[in-house]
């Protein structure tokens, strides 16, 4: 029997041509005709559904893309970020790497998002406690259903606050029509080996001028100035794409429809396969405004009263089948490296994680496979 990997990479076909192409002129470093015409794809495609210019810079990871934003924001040491608490870690680490300090907002369930609510309780309060507004605020497009985004960006805009938005799991997913990652300040992608597309390990940032975008290019290339030497004059990084991972990119944005669609597809065959079992849940997120989430991951929630059993127990279950599953992210404020950090939340995200798991998702899982696991979780 075959093992069934929860969110596996797939390649189109014309990746390896661009990789080749990256040898054949020797452009084995980064930067380079790749990444150019990887940045230029990725901003014609966002730019469809944005409403405003877009300027894509990649990067060499998703986590990089975030704190470059924050160091373009001038988040440094004694400011406060607030962070949405159920996320991956990559979101909230680079605040500390700045020296700031994150502040953990809860979610609310209808999207498993920032709840805008407590967002601005959370606001108030470190506005009253500190004496001045956090610096930022990141949301994050959890397995790639949308934040409520037009609460969240009211909110921020009345308190002058930026938005970094996290659409590392959301490529594809539209909010009111456009695409997550344009609708923050900056918006952040990652192209890890398990996200919609992959360069085998890589990300960007999306920005909205020209110039934010050179600027965040002068930070990721060690911050050199022009000079005929080596002259710096501010904390650069090492933080750009490779002209051969670019390749990979560049293949991928050939199929990522395809990926997108097939994401949904697998998300509608659980849906309808899974539907009457008592217990799980596929879950569903609200449609505050006509959203449609790309459904990186498909996600259930085990209500053990009912099924009897677990969902850790689900997951070894599922093992036992040769089939790769996980528990939904342990939120940050329940980390222990972040157990100090202010936090305002409820119970939500909490329950969440005791209840759900990740489940096969994208291009790898055929309709057998959605059946063959589907026959595990019923038992
Ligand atoms: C994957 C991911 C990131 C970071 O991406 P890397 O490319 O792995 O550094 C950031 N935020 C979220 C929510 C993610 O899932």
């Amino acid at each position: 029997m075959s093992k069934i990997w929860l969110s596996l990479a797939h390649m189109g076909g014309a990746e390896l041509d661009f990789v080749h192409s990256a040898f054949d002129t020797n452009w084995v470093v980064p930067l380079g005709p790749n990444v150019d015409g990887f940045e230029s794809d990725l901003s014609e495609w966002f730019g469809k559904k944005s409403g405003h210019e877009v300027h894509v810079v990649a990067l060499s990871s998703g986590t990089s893309a975030v704190h470059l934003a924050l160091v373009m924001l001038g988040v440094s040491k004694g400011d406060e970020v607030i962070c949405q608490s159920f996320t991956f870690s990559a979101s909230a680490n680079p605040i500390a790497y700045q020296g700031a300090t994150p502040v953990f907002v809860d979610s609310e369930p209808g999207t498993w998002n920032m709840d805008p609510d407590l967002l601005e309780e959370a606001i108030e309060d470190r506005i009253k406690k500190t004496g001045k507004a956090p610096k930022a605020i990141i949301p994050v497009h959890l397995y790639g259903t949308p934040a409520r985004m037009n609460d969240i960006l009211e909110i921020a805009s009345r308190y002058g606050i930026p938005i970094v938005e996290d659409a590392a799991e959301a490529m594809g997913s539209t909010y009111d029509g456009r695409y997550c990652g344009t609708f923050g300040k900056f918006g952040v992608m990652s192209f890890n080996g398990n996200k919609m597309i992959t360069t085998s390990g890589g990300g960007a940032l999306i920005c909205r001028t020209e110039e934010e975008a050179r600027k965040v290019k002068f930070y990721a290339t060690q911050a050199r100035e022009p000079f005929p030497w080596y002259q710096h004059e501010h904390i650069g990084y090492n933080y750009r794409l490779s002209n051969v991972s670019a390749g990979i990119g560049r293949g991928q944005m050939m199929v990522v429809d395809e990926h997108i669609a097939h994401h949904r597809h697998v998300h509608a065959l659980y849906k309808d396969l899974l539907a009457g079992v008592e217990g799980i849940t596929v879950t569903e997120p609200e449609n505050p405004v006509a959203n449609e989430p790309n459904y990186w991951l498909s996600t259930i929630l085990v209500d053990s009263e009912v099924t009897g059993f677990t969902n850790l127990e689900l997951t070894k279950r599922l093992a036992d089948a040769q089939i790769e599953s996980r528990p939904l992210w342990k939120p940050m404020h329940l980390q222990p490296v972040f157990a100090n950090a202010p936090k305002y939340v409820s119970e939500v995200s909490e329950s969440l994680f005791r209840r759900g798991l990740c489940i096969p998702s994208g291009p790898m899982v055929s309709d057998d496979d959605v059946k063959r696991i589907v026959q595990v979780i019923k038992g």
